[in-house]
Parts: structure tokens; C-alpha cells; sequence
């Protein structure tokens, strides 16, 4: 678990690679210079960790491109303590960037294999979430709705209904919407009934895929 000045250097660079592209939120681009995120890719692949690329993380999943976590993070305009579902928690590194922002972060993955390695690195590096689920997002978690955000981190096929309901009012629910590739949706709860929907540019993931019943 080691953290060198090197890897500080490249994490600044990292953070002004993703300012450029359009990043304005300080908070989270700090967070950016602050996750090291080479510690989420497998040993002997950290010299990919700070180029703005998504990157193999075993399972068939990708650790997403850190463009695309500040993107979506700046999305969910978080405020510290802020109860937060993430649907994906595939390497932890977004997880890790909600925990930087001081979120009470409760975050599900479906990939056993996954789920396990990163609830080990998690407890080895000091994370923690508020809890880390076993099971299928597509269905939310109703045990600790409502939450402030939702953020999903795999493309869905279409906005599953259960994280809507799963808003509190002024709540946000962040996520890539389609098949081949993903429209970023933000979904804003007005009211107990009603929903403002906003899209912001087309984005690839790996599927969020539905359990069979
Ligand atoms: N946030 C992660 C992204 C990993 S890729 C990171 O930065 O590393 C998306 C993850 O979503 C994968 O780990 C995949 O297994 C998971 N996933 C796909 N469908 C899911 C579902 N229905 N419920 C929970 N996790 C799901």
C-alpha cells in the first residue's frame, strides 16, 4: 500500500487533465488529486492508474475513467454527510472518491469475485462505507431509502423504477441510460410525484445487468 510523492505528482496532473476536459468542482477535483487510485487496479498495472483511462479490473469489469467519476460525481453536487447509493462498486475507487467527500456512502455490487476483493482492500486501506452489499442494484436498497444520491456506475438499459422511488425530495439520481453506449441522466425528485430529467452527453459502461428472477 504505497503512496509516493511520484504518484502525488502524477495524481496532480491526473486533476488537471480532468479540469481541462471541463471539471470545475474544486471539492471534487481535490478528492481527484487525493484517491490513490493505483492502489485499486491490480499490483503490476499501476503505471495506467493516473492516465484518463477506464482500465480491466477483473470479472470481465473496468474501473471507470477518472473523467467520468468526477463527472458523475460532480453531478450528484453532494454536500458532506450526504446519504449516497452507489449501484457498481466494482474496484471501490469511486466509492473511495465519495467517502474523500465525506458521504455516508452504502454501495452494492453483483459480481461476488469483485464484491469480496474489494470489501478486503477496503478494510486493509481504512475505507469505510456505511455498508457494502452483496446483491442486485437494479432494485436499489428500500432497508435505508431514502438516500440524497443515487449514483449508478454501470450503463442501464432503462432507469430502473426503484431508484426513483428511492429519492428523497431535492434528491438526485445519477446515471448512463442505453444499450450500446449511455446518455448521462440526472434525474431530480420535485416532489413526492414529480421528476425533472436533464441528459449530458454520451458515455460508455459496462452493463448493469438484472438478476433473472
Ligand atoms: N464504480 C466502479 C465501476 C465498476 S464497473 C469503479 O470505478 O471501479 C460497474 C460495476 O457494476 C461492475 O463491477 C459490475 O459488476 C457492477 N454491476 C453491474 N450490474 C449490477 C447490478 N445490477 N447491481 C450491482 N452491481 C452491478
Amino acid at each position: 500500500m504505497r503512496d509516493t510523492t511520484k504518484h502525488k505528482g502524477m495524481r496532480n496532473k491526473l486533476a488537471e487533465t480532468v479540469a481541462a476536459k471541463g471539471i470545475t468542482d474544486n471539492n471534487v477535483l481535490e478528492a481527484i488529486r487525493t484517491v490513490p487510485r493505483h492502489l485499486f487496479l491490480d499490483s503490476g498495472f499501476e503505471e495506467h492508474a493516473y492516465q484518463d483511462k477506464p482500465f480491466p479490473i477483473g470479472a470481465g469489469q473496468t474501473i471507470s475513467q477518472p473523467y467520468t467519476v468526477a463527472f458523475q460525481t460532480s453531478l450528484l453536487g453532494l454536500h458532506a454527510g450526504d446519504k449516497i447509493l452507489e449501484i457498481g462498486t466494482g474496484s471501490g475507487y469511486q466509492t473511495a472518491i465519495l467517502l474523500h467527500l465525506q458521504a455516508k456512502v452504502f454501495t452494492i455490487e453483483r459480481q461476488k469475485e469483485l464484491f469480496k476483493k474489494t470489501q478486503l482492500f477496503f478494510s486493509k486501506a481504512g475505507y469505510r462505507p456505511k455498508k457494502m452489499i452483496f446483491g442486485d442494484g437494479y432494485k436499489g436498497f428500500p432497508q435505508e431509502a431514502p438516500f440524497d444520491g443515487i449514483i449508478v456506475t454501470a450503463g442501464a438499459p432503462e432507469t430502473p423504477k426503484a431508484l426513483l422511488s428511492q429519492l428523497k425530495v431535492n434528491g438526485k439520481l445519477v446515471i448512463p441510460v442505453g444499450v450500446e453506449d449511455q446518455v448521462m441522466t440526472v434525474y431530480t425528485r420535485k416532489s413526492e410525484k414529480e421528476f425533472e430529467k436533464k441528459t449530458f452527453g454520451n458515455f460508455r459502461f459496462v452493463p448493469l445487468l438484472q438478476n433473472k428472477k
